[in-house]
């Protein structure tokens, strides 16, 4: 199993020929992944399905896939680490949270010179991370960038020049608004990155982030949670009175502020994880 540290060190392994932003990326994967539940590796082998269909099919030179789930599911990160993975020489991330402060005619300019970037690549992976912030949507007024959205059905639609392969890897929290703005039919395929919903991949994620020194601090917290009303796997879950529902990401900053309180972490843990549902 990868742990955080093997992932470090492969992405110091890596030394790619051009094109890839590497700081940007061990930026956003630096955390590592917690392989909490199957559909973690699920995820990543089916991305990397992706990546080799680009790489190896000359049918499809453009691929481009969607991860959609709930906000702090780890969309950015599985998404990034696909990318990552594919070890191609041209790998760019577009992300709204590195254009703070750009006008629309930059964010434009940006996306588009991130594609062109790319065409001079054999290979190519372009992470488009979350769609609906980079085209400025507010559920206030329904209102969005439609200059972004008609660059970005064109890019992500348009195959790359002869012997150029690219794979586009958007990712979203708002599945049904792509919809309603005509971008899901650009997508050829779609992976759905769920929270974390039973106490078993909980379970998980404690072990692995080592949030308290004994196995009874463990036993005691999951017990705390059980008697709680939580489901402990997901075939106990229709008889549990409260359902877990928590983006890894979100679980791992209810750690943290646990572990802030080393003797109390259990309870504030549980404490924290009760008012979610709440
Ligand atoms: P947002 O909806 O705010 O954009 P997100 O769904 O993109 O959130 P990420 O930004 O990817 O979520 O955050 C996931 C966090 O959880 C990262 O810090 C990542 O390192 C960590 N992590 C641990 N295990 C996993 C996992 N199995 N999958 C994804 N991320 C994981
Ligand atoms: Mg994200």
């Amino acid at each position: 199993r990868v742990n955080h540290g093997d992932f470090l060190k492969a992405l110091e392994e890596i030394k790619p020929a051009y094109g890839v932003s590497e700081e940007e990326l061990t930026d956003v994967i630096v955390n590592g992944i917690i392989h909490h539940d199957p559909i973690v590796e699920e995820i990543l082998d089916k991305g990397k399905l992706f990546v080799n269909q680009v790489a190896r099919s000359t049918r499809t030179p453009r691929v481009s896939i969607l991860l959609h789930g709930p906000p702090s599911s780890g969309k950015t990160v599985l998404a990034a680490s696909i990318a990552w993975a594919s070890q191609f020489p041209f790998i760019k991330l577009i992300s709204p949270d590195r254009m703070v402060g750009f006008s629309e005619a930059q964010k434009i300019q940006f996306i588009t010179r991130t594609f062109t970037d790319s065409y001079k690549s054999p290979l190519s992976v372009i992470v488009v991370d979350n769609l609906e912030r980079l085209l400025e949507w507010t559920s206030l007024g329904s209102r969005f960038s439609n200059p972004v959205l008609q660059t970005l059905l064109v890019l992500i639609a348009r195959k790359p020049p002869k012997d150029k392969r690219l794979l586009v890897i958007a990712t979203t929290s708002l599945r049904p608004l792509l919809t309603e703005l005509g971008l899901s039919d650009v997508f050829d395929s779609e992976l759905r990155v769920p929270p974390i919903s039973n106490l078993s991949s909980l379970e998980r994620v404690l072990r692995e982030v080592q949030l308290f020194s004994s196995e009874e601090e463990l036993r005691q917290t999951m017990r705390m949670l059980a008697d709680a009303g939580f489901a402990i796997d997901l075939n106990a879950e229709e008889d549990a009175a409260l359902h877990l529902q928590v983006g890894i990401k979100k679980l791992l900053s209810i750690i943290e502020m646990a572990r802030q309180e080393p003797e109390r972490a259990g309870e504030r843990l549980v404490s924290a994880i009760i008012n979610l549902n709440s």
